[in-house]
Parts: C-alpha cells; structure tokens; sequence
C-alpha cells in the first residue's frame, strides 16, 4: 500500500517533466486548440461569429473606428476582386504616428527574440551558437516600406498588411500597410520575419558588412595599378557595374554571392562579420530534422515541378534527368527548402508571442489575454478562413505548409495552451525547444570557432 502511495505521489512529478502532460494526466476537460477557438474569441463580440461571416465583414473588423490600436485587418477578404482596389488604397501609406509604432513594436520583438534564445541568462554564459544568433539579431535593421517596394508588393493583392525578411541587406521592411494594423498582428508578424534571419538554412551563410562604394573604387575593382589614369565606373564591365550598383546603398547583408563580396573585400569594401555563420544550429537540430521529414515528399513534388513541371517525380529517373535533379536539388537543398522555412519562422514566432503574453497579459482578465491573444495570429486565422470557405490557398503551395497548420503552430509551445487555456491538437507538428540556450554548451574555446565558415559558398 505505502509503496502504492509513494509511486502515485511522484506521478505528478514525472508527468511534469515531460511536457504534454494532460493528455496522460486523464480526460482533459479543456476545449482542443483549434483555429476555430481563436477566431470564436476574436469576433465573438465583433458581430462576426464564424468563418463565413467573415467574407461578408469589412475589411476593417474594429468595433470603432476609435479604438486606440490599430486596425483588425480582415484577410478573409483578400485576392477578391471587389476588394482590389480597397486593399490597394489600405496599403498606400500609413502616419508618422503608426511609422513610428511600428518601429517600436519591431525593437520590441528584437528584444523578445534575444531573451527567447538567450533564456534571459547573463551574457558571460552564451554558447559561441547563442551570441552568433544574438549578434545576427541586433544587427537587423527595421524600416517602413512603402506600397511600390520588392517587400510589399504580392500578386494577390498588392497592398494587404505583410512584412519581409531581406537577406541581402538584413533588413525587415515593415509595408504601411501593417504598419496601420492592430499592434499585436505586427508583432507577430515581425517575429516570423525575425525567425527567417536566424533560420538553420540563413545562420550558415556569414554577414557582411560593406563600406560606401565610390568612383574612386573603381580603379581597385578593376585591378590596376596607382598610375593608372582616371577610370569611371562606365569603365568596369556590365556585371561588375551591376553588382557595384546593386550593393551601392547597402551596409550589411548576408554573403549570397560570395565572389562579388571578395571582390569588394579585396578593395577594402566588405568585410565578412568573423564568427557570424553556424555550419549546424543546435538549438534547432531537432526542429530541422522533424520539418525535413514532414516536407520530404512536398520537397519532391517541389523538384518536379521546379525542374520538369511535373506534379510528382517518379521513383527511378533517366541518368539524364536524374543529373538534373541533382544539380537542381544540391543548388536548393531541403535544408533550405521555403516551407521548412516558413515553418521555422511560424514556430519561432509562436514562441516569441506567447512569451509576450505569458509576460504583459497574465494580470489581465482571462477574456482580455484572449482576445490579444487571437488578434496576435488574426492574420493566419482569417487566411485560414478563406482555405475553409473557398477551399482556395492564398500563398502558393510550395512557400507555406496549408493554413490551418499555420494557425495550429501557433498552440504549439506549451505556455500558449496553458495560457488560452485548450489542449494541444497532436498534429504531429515540429517544435522548438522552450530553452533553446540550454540545448548549447556555454562558452566554448576558440577551436570551436566558426569562423572555418568565412567565404564558403551557400
Ligand atoms: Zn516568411
């Protein structure tokens, strides 16, 4: 009996070490963590109840038009040809005051992602892997960009509130669009952005910091000597006049076209950021290895389509075709492939939005810490709504895992269920650790020095 006793009172603690714990614990009376249970608890007392109603709503879902936050954008509406023009005018420019909200939000996120792979522990105990990421962190720049930018232009509507990773000059532009948006929205949208610049497949790649390029540059860029009389940059061949052009304004970026940074490093013009670049991200092995399966056969399906514009790739190829593929697919590797991306970038999002809750909303009322909850990945549960109604997807299948898988990343980590109080639907779905700073031994000597990586090529 007494041993009985003993075993049932560590039960608890076993089960709390492991940490999907209702499920084993018995029946958990919770609702399931459902888009439907987020989108309930965001229209619920919008006069907007369900999916459907959600196509005839207006774009923009604020009970008042004067509600301190920004607008509750509704993406059910997006790609529809009535509201073409509407979106395209939300999309054309945003105040000084949302601008300037915007950037706040985002050095917001920047921080939280910081704490997120830090686990807020002193800077003296980092691993090299943590403040390589840290580093890459902080040098992000945040900007607004505007309606006619490469950042915010889509083909299903041009206007409709997103926000880009861009690697070549790391930067996240933030469209005006979004920036006009609900606060929480632009938080988590930003964190996805954050996640793509800290991703397995970007970590291996260095950063590169450039100096302004002049004319006077062009006389190293094309090799000669001091005595060489005047060159103007007309004078330099058309690729190398482009690249010129192309890096001219930019200050740092990721090393994506390694020839034309040594070429700029010789001149003095760039500089690869020493220790920047992570052949293998610890933290997130398990996460890559768990996608890398889960999008195996979409990876194939992306080939097919990429290489032969068939929808499958068959078992056994030609030794012609097979060459192909294998060129195609070690050019794009899985490791890098964008729905594995897109996923990573989701799921760190998830963690950084519920982190933020866990922090600002848990003194709030229940309803409340909901309700910011939902607007927080309002934009996936609206997209979703659309698939569900229409059976039609906004992105294209081969950028995002299908939208309600998106929406149910984001009741992945535990505390977002704890928090919204459901249980985890077992979609088999991959995971970030809660610590990813524990996952890495702490500071390590400089053989572990990554910067073996420096000029290697994607
Ligand atoms: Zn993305």
């Amino acid at each position: 009996m007494k041993m009985l006793r003993n075993v049932i009172s560590l039960l608890p603690l076993a089960l709390a070490a492991t940490m999907h714990s209702a499920s084993a614990a018995g029946p958990d009376e919770r609702p399931v963590c459902t888009p439907e249970l987020l989108l309930r608890k965001t229209v619920a007392d919008r006069a907007t109840p369900s999916c459907k109603d959600l196509s005839k709503s207006p774009l923009d879902l604020r009970k008042t038009k004067d509600e301190a936050d920004g607008v509750l954008f509704n993406y059910a509406l997006v790609g529809k040809r009535e509201h073409r023009s509407a979106i395209e005018n939300f999309g054309r420019n945003s105040s000084a005051a949302d601008s300037k909200r915007a950037l706040e939000i985002a050095k917001e996120a920047r921080q939280y992602a910081i704490d997120y792979i830090t686990g807020k522990r002193d800077e003296t105990t980092w691993s090299t892997e943590t403040k390589a990421i840290v580093e890459r962190i902080k040098a992000l720049e945040f900007r607004i960009s505007e309606l006619s930018d490469g950042d915010c232009y889509d083909y299903g509507d041009v206007g409709y509130p997103q926000a880009a990773y861009n690697s070549f000059e790391h930067t996240i532009g933030i469209c005006v669009s979004m920036a006009k948006t609900h606060s929480e929205g632009i938080f988590a949208t930003i964190a996805h952005e954050i996640g793509h610049a800290v991703s397995s497949c970007n970590m291996k790649i260095p950063l590169v910091k450039y100096e302004e390029i002049t004319t006077d540059d062009t006389r190293c860029l094309l090799g000669l000597d001091e005595n060489n009389f005047d060159i103007r940059e007309e004078d330099l061949d058309m690729e190398t006049q482009r690249v010129v052009r192309a890096h001219r304004e930019v200050k740092q970026g990721l090393d994506l076209d390694p020839q034309s940074t040594d070429l700029f490093a010789k001149c003095g013009r760039a500089t690869r950021v020493l220790g920047s670049a992570l052949s293998e991200v610890t933290a997130f092995k398990a996460f890559d290895a768990c996608a890398t399966k889960r999008f195996a056969k979409d990876y194939r399906k992306y080939v097919a389509a990429k290489v032969f514009h068939w929808d499958e790739l068959p078992p056994r190829l030609s030794p012609q075709f097979q060459a192909l593929a294998d060129k195609f697919m070690s050019e794009n590797p899985q490791s890098c492939y964008r729905k594995a991306e897109e996923n990573f970038a989701d799921t760190f999002s998830a963690h950084l939005v519920a982190l933020r809750h866990a922090k600002e909303f848990s003194h709030r009322s229940p309803q409340a810490s909901h309700d910011a909850y939902s607007e927080a990945v309002f934009d996936l549960t609206s997209t979703y709504c659309v698939g569900r109604i229409e059976g039609r997807n906004l992105s294209n299948p081969h950028l995002y895992p299908n939208d309600r898988d998106r929406v149910l990343t984001y009741f992945t980590p535990p505390y977002a269920q704890n928090f919204l109080n459901c249980r985890n639907l077992d979609q088999n779905l991959c995971t970030l650790p809660l610590d990813p700073a524990s996952y890495t031994s702490p500071s390590t000597p400089a053989s572990s020095s990554p910067a073996r990586d420096r000029g290697r090529v994607r």
